[in-house]
């Protein structure tokens, strides 16, 4: 493959319990995270005639940002179709969103545009219309192009469990698309590795749905909370895992999906005590600076964590 692999595992302990971290937050400065395992592909293939990436999702999506700093690797134009941009967004630009735009890419809200009103995947379908200059990829990467370079952290894993003697060890990562868990699953079960994931978005019938998509025949372990989550939503709870996490193992997690997963753990790692617990940094760091603006409003008297202001 190239340069962009290869993360380095550090070890932790979280509340009494010892683990390892795969950091996929630091495989590059800009391209980092499961979006990158997943766009890895496209780094170096020979594409030629493709001149455009486009994509759509929410305006705040980590993977915005991960496209357009591919688009800027590669030297493609990138357009990026949301359904609205929230007035505050737009006014006072943040996050991936930002960071999405001082890189070039065009984000246009398809919902807001006069007699459209359409879903983002319908207005480039029936309006943009791209040709074969355009490299058009589904929402966070939800795609077949996705097995490759999650294949190759599986080859990681795999390489860095043997040579550091861990026996059945568990893989833990939060799902949005599932696309990453699903396909660490595929690559691990004949290791007879377990992968543990939580439905962040959607629930788990959602999930369940995305994994048939992709043409899934076995799953990975989903673990879920005693209460519904939604995703995107503020819970104190989620804030405080996740400031807990942060200062003890002094290192930034997520916070939009990395909360829910070590809530779904704090609940079954104590029927696993002797089970070795690889977890994966997904990255999205940069998405962290609206969360935590968010949380700041809402609850005005929660700790602020060390990383920002
Ligand atoms: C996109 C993302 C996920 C979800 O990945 P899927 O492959 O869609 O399940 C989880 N964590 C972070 C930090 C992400 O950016």
């Amino acid at each position: 493959m190239n340069v962009f692999t290869h993360s380095p595992v550090t070890e932790h302990t979280f509340r009494g319990k010892d683990f390892y971290l795969k950091r996929d937050d630091l495989l590059h400065p800009q391209f980092s995270g499961n979006k990158a395992r997943k766009l890895m592909p496209l780094l170096d293939a020979p594409l030629p005639q493709i001149k455009t990436l486009i994509s759509y999702g929410s305006p705040q999506a980590n993977s915005l940002y991960s496209f357009a700093a591919l688009a800027q690797l590669r030297g493609w134009q990138f357009e990026f179709y949301v359904d609205h941009i929230p007035h505050w967004l737009a006014t006072h630009p943040i996050g991936n969103y930002k960071a999405a735009l001082a890189l070039g890419a065009k984000i246009y809200p398809t919902g807001q545009i006069p007699a459209s009103e359409m879903h983002p995947c319908e207005y480039i379908r029936q309006v943009r219309c791209p040709d074969e200059t355009c490299l058009v990829i589904p929402e966070g990467g939800r795609c077949d192009i996705a097995q490759p370079g999650v294949a190759a952290l599986g080859d990681e894993i795999i390489d860095w469990i043997g040579r550091n003697h861990i026996t059945h060890p568990v893989i833990a990562l939060p799902s949005g698309t599932g696309t990453t868990a699903l396909y660490l699953h595929q690559h691990l079960t004949s290791h007879h590795i377990q992968v543990l994931t939580c439905a962040c978005v959607g629930g788990e019938s959602y999930l369940q749905q995305q994994w048939d998509t992709l043409g899934a025949t076995s799953y990975p372990t989903v673990l879920s909370l005693p209460h519904k989550h939604n995703f995107g939503k503020l819970y104190r709870e989620d804030y405080a895992i996740w400031l807990h996490l942060c200062r003890e193992t002094r290192v930034e997690f997520d916070l939009l999906y990395d909360p829910m997963m070590w809530r779904c753990l704090e609940l079954w790692l104590p029927n696993h005590p002797d089970t070795p617990l690889i977890y994966i940094h997904q990255g999205g760091l940069l998405g962290n600076t609206s969360m935590q603006a968010r949380y700041q409003r809402k609850y005005p008297e929660l700790p602020k964590n060390r990383y920002h202001g």
